[in-house]
């Protein structure tokens, strides 16, 4: 009887193993809780124009609780060989980076003319220093920058500038050369048009017929990109709901999500114009903190853009849109929705200055274009859609003013993406 028995208490062992197996099987290994990761994607290093070192970048993002940070300089790729003569303008930064990074990981040699010349360290080696599964994140990109800056976040190759003889000409071949690297490396990607107000380079009309093109930067934290445009040009947000509006009044319509980022190219000197860190970011609703997580979760919408303000949760069910702030004690919240409904008038007439010429800027529509459809005081806010709106989006508005901003009467502030209604 005992030798019977044998097998069958095998069995038994064998059964509990499998169970404990079960449980700890790796396709629940796989699954994970959806939660916000925060991020910038718009961020220049030594590589180009920015005035620090990339290790120096990625530590002041993780110490500042940022769960990823694309490096996106401009034309170029943290890849490579490549040295950099330290100069008097430098040498601060650098004496800084050799104190925090010994010299056991800062490299210099001397040229023939006895300069001390520093490798910079391509992303690839940096990585080792900040990444930590969950925690931190860096992604490669690249700003690819002629008359219209485009970044492609998650690249695997450099993209030279494509150019084009017209503005969307240009901005559609740059869309296209991304999305022809994620289709052949079958690594997703994303591009996103950056400041269209930098230099007054871009228009709504520009960007509204760009196919692919489905993130643009509602705000750049850059002191110089005129975000909130001027007496006779249309700010980035005026141009996202006339970009919405054109888009979705078409069949086969395609989404436009706004961005906000630093481009951050200045370390040292906090001041209001200054491109400093820290100022514009994005909060990202994902599974994972991989880009691939990242991207898809962008893709769907599932992300916020904020100057300060930060989200609690964001939800669209039964045809209602909540937003819920995280309260800061001693601050309130405007929470508006905005929109368009159906039917709104299209037409567009061109700006002129005092002297009857015309400008080169986003045309001047109906207010019917991005609407505020609600708005209320408080930190929970619903709007219930009437089923005549094209697309329904929220932005939050806190009572503190935005002090790292050189615009007088800016407020910090969050951008949900906008929902559309079928
Ligand atoms: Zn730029
Ligand atoms: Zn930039």
């Amino acid at each position: 009887m005992r030798e019977s028995r044998k097998p069958s208490g095998t069995i038994l062992r064998w059964l509990l193993l499998s169970v404990a197996l079960t449980v700890m099987s790796p396709a629940r290994a796989g699954q994970a809780e959806q939660r916000w990761w925060k991020g910038n994607l718009h961020t220049h290093t030594f590589w180009s124009d920015g005035d620090d070192f990339p290790e120096m970048v990625a530590q002041w993002y993780k110490e500042h609780s940022y769960h990823f940070l694309a490096l996106s300089d401009h034309n170029r790729l943290s890849q490579g060989r490549r040295w950099m003569a330290v100069t008097d303008k430098q040498q601060a930064a650098f004496e800084a980076y050799l104190a925090r990074f010994g010299a056991c990981w800062v490299e210099t040699r001397k040229n023939e003319e006895g300069q001390t010349m520093v490798r910079l360290k391509p992303l690839s080696e940096c990585r080792c220093l900040f990444e930590e599964p969950g925690r931190f994140l860096l992604i490669q990109a690249e700003e690819i920058t002629e008359k219209a800056h485009l970044n492609g976040i998650n690249l695997l190759e450099l993209i030279p500038p494509q150019g084009g003889q017209t503005i969307p000409e240009i901005l559609q071949n740059n869309v296209n050369a991304v999305l022809a690297q994620q289709e052949k490396t079958g690594q997703p990607m994303l591009v996103h048009i950056n400041h269209p107000n930098f230099q007054w380079a871009l228009t709504a009309e520009d960007m509204v017929g760009v196919k692919g093109a489905r993130f643009f930067e509602v705000y750049n934290a850059h002191g110089y990109v005129n975000n909130e445009g001027d007496s006779l040009r249309a700010g980035t947000e005026r141009m996202w709901d006339i970009i919405l509006a054109k888009r979705l009044a078409e069949a086969q319509a395609e989404i436009m999500y706004a961005v906000a980022t630093d481009d951050a190219h200045n370390y040292h000197k906090f001041e209001p114009r200054a491109a400093n860190p820290g100022q514009a970011w994005i909060v990202v609703r994902a599974d994972r903190l991989t880009p691939e997580s990242i991207i898809h979760a962008m893709n769907a919408g599932d992300f916020y853009c904020s100057t300060g303000v930060e989200l609690k949760d964001v939800a669209f069910q039964d045809d209602t849109l909540t937003v819920q702030v995280a309260l800061v004690p001693g601050v309130t919240y405007t929470i508006r929705f905005i929109g368009t409904r159906r039917g709104f008038d299209p037409a567009g007439r061109e700006v002129t200055d005092t002297e009857g010429k015309a400008v080169r800027t986003t045309c001047v529509y109906s207010p019917q274009i991005g609407a505020v459809l609600a708005e209320s005081q408080g930190t929970t806010a619903r709007y219930t859609l009437k089923g005549n709106e094209l697309y329904v989006r929220a932005k939050v508005i806190s009572s503190r003013r935005n002090e790292k901003s050189h615009v007088p009467d800016e407020y910090e502030s969050a951008w949900v993406q906008p929902i559309v209604v079928k």
